[in-house]
């Protein structure tokens, strides 16, 4: 198979709130929010956690200098990467920065020269080289940023606003839901209309039901209610996402196969992680 037959999902960070390390973290990673697809020739990438980081170092080495990152919104866990995503130094490399979350508040652009300036960092985004290019959004926007790649939005529930994203390309669906806090015994509408029959959904699931007694208001949510939801949207994949950082891989391998046994597309995503969705021949181009 070359580029054009496959959707290619890779998690470059699957941590919520702060990246950790150690040897009870070996096996799903500790690196916070970052994943790749690779829609035939196009990449996109979700987020710029710690895990962007190494997904620069790929990137790099696999000569890809043109592609599309798009933010859920700007906590630190998903941005703190970006000032050491060494593509953004390159002159070689075009990248377009899309957000939406802040739509009205503050442009995409003015968020990045936010967090890239000091004191808290030494130097501004003036320093790039990459030519970025900041393109904004509203929520509900269908965005086509590539040839054949449609990327749908949505607003999720979280404090200060956050964008689940829908891309569809190739005949296939991967949808990024985090992050966001379910009410209990409801289904958000905006979700599932974003999951809707999806390839694979990835999905905010920090806690458990039961340490969601004592969670509410921090804009987080569940496997079970990850559950819930790709069994009433249709979906076939649910990626467990946005992993507690106290969480070990002992006890992510327990609600791995608890969600399993619920749900037999769940697993609980680990840095590193490959998915590969084949492109039927009719749908190539
Ligand atoms: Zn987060
Ligand atoms: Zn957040």
């Amino acid at each position: 198979m070359d580029d054009d037959d496959i959707f290619l999902v890779r998690f470059w960070g699957v941590r919520g709130s702060i990246s950790v390390s150690g040897p009870e973290f070996s096996r799903y990673g500790g690196n916070t929010i970052c994943i790749e697809m690779r829609c035939g020739k196009h990449t996109l990438l979700f987020d710029a956690g710690s895990g962007l980081r190494p997904a620069g170092g790929a990137l790099r080495a696999s000569g890809v200098s043109d592609f599309d990152l798009f933010f859920t919104h700007c906590h630190y866990d998903h941005i703190i990467g970006l000032p050491a995503f060494k593509p953004i130094y390159d002159r070689n490399v075009k990248v377009r920065l899309w957000s939406g979350h802040l739509a009205g508040r503050m442009t995409t652009r003015q968020m990045v020269d936010e967090f890239m300036r000091p004191p808290w960092f030494p130097v501004n985004l003036d320093i790039c080289k990459a030519r970025i290019d900041c393109r904004d959004f509203v929520s509900g926007d269908v965005l086509r940023p590539r040839e054949g790649v449609v990327v749908r939005t949505g607003s999720l529930n979280h404090p200060g606003g956050c964008i689940g994203y829908r891309v569809e390309w190739g005949g296939h669906v991967v949808a990024v839901i985090t992050d966001t806090e379910h009410e209990p015994g409801k289904l958000d509408q905006a979700v599932l209309g974003l999951i809707e029959d999806a390839d694979l959904v990835i999905y905010d699931c920090a806690y458990t039901e039961e340490e969601m007694e004592h969670r509410r208001g921090t804009g987080h949510s569940t496997w079970q209610q990850g559950v819930k939801l790709c069994e009433a949207a249709g979906a076939r994949g649910l990626a467990l996402f946005h992993h507690d950082p106290t969480r070990t891989d002992e006890e992510l391998d327990v609600i791995e196969k608890l969600a399993k046994d619920k749900f037999a597309g769940a697993f609980a995503a680990r840095d590193g992680q490959t998915l590969k969705f084949p492109v039927p021949l009719h749908k190539r181009r």
